[in-house]
């Protein structure tokens, strides 16, 4: 199986509601799509989103470290020769983690077609299926509550919320949500919005109110390793690093301070699924659980960290939400997702069978 092409292209899919946090706010699910062509008639499916405020990587910079620096050690190249690719991909160019995560899922999805199995089952393949959270959008507390009625009559017993801009109305947010869903696991996410003795100071308050919070992602500066270990030392509440970790050596430095109690892998973050690996490896060693997270992506690279997911049982949390955000799928094959439960496809490779109303780009 020896790779013959790569072409490029993007989709463009409406989410139901726009998507808020304390960094942005988003109306679509705009991506850039790989297919990894072979002379066998495989093909490799990636997607990277461009998350500027998070990666730093553009729909630009994503399609330009492609198509200047990755594809030129692929082309020609043997898929079976996994293990050489992926070193080379890794290291034709520095940082572009979403370009390299695309690429990276693309070639494991013809490594698995190559030997006829299912991804999830060559990383471990502990699980078939998983559920994931659902976040809902920052709004009124009203709105909110009615948002989170609505997801639990949906079935999700996982509810994540965003917050951040203000602690007073975040207390009062989070009281409305707590109060129409007594049973169900609240999590947060601040996205990086507080000093590390407002973040203790806030989450102690909120702990107080009974609201019961799960954990808390990223409560301060993503290179404030000391400031999140403060926070983990000294709040009632688990602390998760999100934005602090990039690459499995951020996670192992994360795991050796103690910085915080959990750890969220996302694809394009690491720059794929062999460092979410490597990430999952050394959580397993270290004993810290870790959440599988997205960026705002279509069905592509979340059916990746699906395959993830269902293989590495150190992943116990699961924040998949992205495609059922979005009003319409147009990625044919893949993991199943109905409302919280999603299951894996156990098709060889990733599953993706086709892809409706992508754009290829021409150079
Ligand atoms: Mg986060």
């Amino acid at each position: 199986m020896r790779i013959t092409d790569i072409r490029l292209g993007k989709i463009s899919v409406p989410l139901i509601v726009p998507f808020k946090t304390a960094l942005r706010s988003v109306n679509s699910v705009e991506d850039v799509i790989v297919e990894i062509h072979t002379d066998t008639g495989h093909v490799g499916y990636g997607e990277a989103p461009p998350t500027g405020v998070i990666t730093g990587d553009t729909t630009g910079s994503i399609i330009g470290a492609i198509n200047d620096h990755i594809m030129k050690v692929l082309i020609g190249r043997d898929v079976d020769d996994f293990e050489d690719i992926i070193r080379a991909v890794n290291g034709s160019i520095i940082n572009n983690t979403s370009a390299k995560a695309a690429v990276d899922m693309a070639l494991w999805d013809l490594y698995g077609q190559l030997y006829k199995i299912p991804v999830y089952k060559m990383l471990g393949g502990s699980r078939k299926s998983i559920e994931t959270d659902i976040t809902i959008s920052v709004n009124s507390p009203e709105e909110m509550a009615r948002d989170a009625v609505r997801a639990i009559e949906n079935g999700y017993n996982c509810l994540k919320v965003k917050v951040g801009s203000n602690p007073e109305l975040d207390i009062e947010r989070l009281s409305a949500v707590r109060q129409v869903a007594p049973d169900a696991l609240i999590r947060i996410d601040a996205n990086q919005a507080w000093t590390p003795k407002q973040a203790v100071n806030i989450l102690n308050r909120m702990q107080e109110k009974g609201l019961d919070i799960e954990f808390v992602e990223q409560p301060v500066k993503a290179h404030d390793l000391e400031g999140l270990k403060y926070v983990t030392q000294n709040s009632y509440v688990p602390v998760m690093a999100d934005e602090s970790v990039f690459s499995p050596l951020d996670a192992l430095k994360i795991m050796q301070m103690r910085a915080a109690d959990l750890i969220n892998i996302k694809l394009m973050k690491c720059g794929g699924l062999t460092n979410a690996l490597k990430i999952t490896s050394a959580a397993e060693v270290y004993g810290v659980e870790c959440m599988i997270g997205c960026m705002l992506e279509a069905k592509i690279s979340v059916n990746a960290a699906v395959h993830l997911a269902c293989a590495r049982q150190i992943i116990t949390k699961v924040d998949l939400d992205g495609p059922v955000l979005c009003s319409e799928d147009p990625i044919i094959g893949g993991a199943v997702f109905n409302n919280k439960d999603i299951t894996v496809s156990d098709e060889p490779g990733l599953g993706i069978k086709g892809i409706e109303k992508i754009r290829y780009i021409k150079f």
